[in-house]
């Protein structure tokens, strides 16, 4: 049985706001799944959906096998949430905050006090989890949080932008974290992000979702693959639309080739990047020129970026 089972899932807010326009997903049991678009994309309104928050206005979502709109509650049991702003209670130590927690999930005192050690060392909270909450750092914090979640033992557990505002070195240490997760426990993960690294580091698959549908999903590497080896990027001084028509017509841009703003990306494929930067030369267009390995970003630019009929 898969894990998430999402089925036609559609959301329109009072007021006309069509956030989610039937989408169609699944996640396999013990399969971390990245859910990454910009501001607005409706991320957060199929994490409601999903976490019974927020009532579709059409489709089916399961979780374990329970459908998120007539059994809610045992969708509830089987999921857990880590949300964005912190719910732990700041003058309360770390222990206590997950003692609470497991209370309320009902976890058997023994067993949660079992837990708690074994998240207090996976999650590195040890020398700090008799400490108020209110004294830790921000990544320590979260990575409270993510103990909070996970005293409960979840199939699912949805992580929302789990290292927005963080620095660098906290937000790679967190990674670290997640990452580890999934080598431990046969629990299925969905993040939503918009940090591509992060998508394409943590992630098995994921869904590109653009004003309210999925514009694009698979493994990173399998969309990465769409795109070739290699790409060649270049700014364009003038008229990119007139630039791209001339490159289209020496057969050094494809399809595939797109443009944000002034810069023009050029999936390579088959030809070699010397050859591409020559012809480029001798059309006489100016700007800076690179070639470089695509990334998830290139994927999703092309995807949800300035779209080349606009550009032209
Ligand atoms: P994301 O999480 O990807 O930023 P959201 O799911 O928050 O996207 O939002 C998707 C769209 O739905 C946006 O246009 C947003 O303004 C709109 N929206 C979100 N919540 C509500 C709401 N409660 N009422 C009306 N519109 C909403």
């Amino acid at each position: 049985m898969n894990a998430i089972e999402v089925s036609k899932l559609s959301k329109t807010y009072p007021g006309g706001v069509e956030a989610v326009k039937g989408i169609d997903f699944e996640v396999e049991a013990g399969e971390v799944f990245g859910l990454l678009g910009p501001n607005g994309a409706g991320k957060s309104t199929t994490v409601g959906m999903l976490t019974t928050t927020i009532e579709p206005t059409s489709g089916s979502a399961r979780l374990a096998g329970h459908d998120v709109a007539t059994a809610p509650l045992a969708a509830r049991r089987a999921s857990s949430v880590v949300f964005q702003e912190p719910v732990v209670d700041r003058s309360l130590t770390g222990r206590r905050n997950l003692e609470i927690h497991g209370r309320l999930w009902a976890v058997e005192p023994h067993e949660a006090a079992a837990r708690i050690e074994e998240l207090a060392a996976t999650l590195g909270l040890g020398g700090l989890i008799d400490r108020p909450a209110g004294s830790y750092s921000g990544g320590e914090r979260r990575r409270l949080e993510i103990a909070r979640a996970l005293v409960s033992r979840p199939r699912v557990l949805f992580l929302d932008e789990p290292t927005v505002g963080l620095d660098p070195r906290i937000r790679a240490e967190l990674l670290e974290v997640i990452g580890s997760l999934r080598n431990r426990t046969e629990m299925t993960v969905l993040l939503t992000t918009h940090y591509l690294d992060e998508a394409e580091r943590l992630c098995d698959r994921v869904a590109i979702i653009h004003s309210g549908r999925i514009v694009a999903l698979g493994a990173p590497q399998a969309l990465l693959a769409e795109l070739g080896r290699e790409l060649v990027e270049l700014r364009i001084d003038g008229n990119v639309g007139t630039a791209l028509a001339s490159l289209r017509e020496r057969g050094v841009a494809g399809e595939d080739a797109f443009a944000v703003g002034s810069r023009l990306t050029l999936p390579l494929h088959d030809r070699s990047s010397r050859d591409a930067i020559a012809a480029i030369h001798e059309l006489g267009l100016t700007g800076a020129i690179s070639a470089r390995e695509p990334t998830l970003d290139d994927v999703y630019l092309r995807l949800t970026g300035d779209s080349l009929a606009a550009a032209a």
